[in-house]
């Protein structure tokens, strides 16, 4: 004879489908894998302030991504048949994995549209010469995303460290000089409104003759900080509607993240970038485990993705 007892939850964000005040939590069912994240390693040029996934030089928790390790993942979107259209990179800083070229190349000659994620920090000088025969061959499949996380020296080297700045701006210069499609990724380190972001943005790229396009999401994003100190409240069922949020907005609906933990031979399927190191967030070891449904059980599902910025506090 036994007896099993549920005890409940002492705190929040420790029952993975129930909150602590004993309401069924939010959950995202995948609709189609639209996008395929792919870390390229933990490892970065850079030791930003507030990195959400903790990169530096010395961050090597997430290995580098091998061809290897792509070209089975490419395999399985092919003979699952899977809906995929883009396959995305992220780090770490991408530049920095000795396989990038490669990386890139596998994906772009199969016609997946590519997005590289960089902080475009001195690294792109190496790969230069590449790049324009990647960019020559298939100019209209790779979209490069450069960090920069506010249109002013002194807000973006705050946060990523002296010297950064212009440097970045240069590097931008030769990807637009080059007709490469290029976006931008800012933060809203600041109490501005998204009017004077925006126009700040606009007038630095228009002074060193950087084309973006400000007006379109795709290409100009800001993204809300994440305050890893403020408490949050967690998701319910019932924040969907309280929001008038539509779970399949959210990046868990449509994306995984895939990547390689240092010492481990198998890749490992998750549900989103921004949840790499928790393992309630791992969904197994190929694409096959990738449908699960995710419950919002992180802090960061709630401030990042599903408040960010509004409450909901019913
Ligand atoms: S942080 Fe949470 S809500 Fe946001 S994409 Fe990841 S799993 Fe989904």
């Amino acid at each position: 004879l036994s007896f099993t007892t549920t005890l409940p939850s002492s705190k929040k964000f420790d029952d993975p489908h129930i909150t602590l005040d004993g309401t069924p939590r939010a959950k995202v069912t995948l609709q189609s894998l639209k996008t395929l994240w792919i870390n390229t390693g933990t490892q970065c040029n850079l030791s930003c302030e507030n990195c959400y996934i903790e990169s530096n030089p010395k961050n090597d928790r997430l290995s580098y991504f091998s061809p290897d390790d792509l070209h089975s993942l490419l395999t399985e979107i092919q003979t699952q048949q899977l809906p995929t259209e883009e396959i995305a990179f992220t780090g770490g800083e991408p530049f920095l994995n000795p396989h990038i070229i490669k990386l890139l190349e596998l994906c772009l000659t199969q016609g997946f549209k590519v997005l590289v994620l960089t902080n475009a920090y001195r690294v792109i000088e190496r790969h230069k010469s590449s790049l324009l025969l990647l960019q020559q061959k298939y100019p209209n499949q790779l979209l490069i995303r450069v960090s920069l996380d506010h249109y002013t020296l002194a807000v973006h080297e705050k946060e990523r460290g002296d010297g950064t700045f212009l440097s970045t701006l240069e590097t931008m210069k030769w990807f637009s000089d080059h007709h490469f499609q290029l976006a931008v990724a800012g933060r809203s380190l600041t109490q501005e409104s998204k009017e004077v972001e925006n126009a700040g943005y606009r007038e630095l790229f228009s002074l060193h003759q950087i084309n973006v396009d400000i007006n379109s999401p795709k290409h100009f994003t800001i993204f809300p900080e994440m305050d890893e100190k403020k408490p949050v409240p967690e998701i319910t069922e019932k924040c969907f509607s309280l929001l008038k949020l539509d779970p399949h907005s959210l990046m868990c609906a449509s994306s995984r993240m895939v990547v390689k933990r240092k010492g481990e031979s198998t890749i490992k399927v998750l549900a989103c970038t921004l949840l790499a190191y928790d393992p309630q967030f791992e969904l197994g070891t190929s694409l096959k485990n990738a449908k699960q449904t995710v419950f919002l059980n992180h802090p960061h599902c709630a401030k990042f993705c599903v408040l960010g910025g509004a409450t909901c506090s019913q």
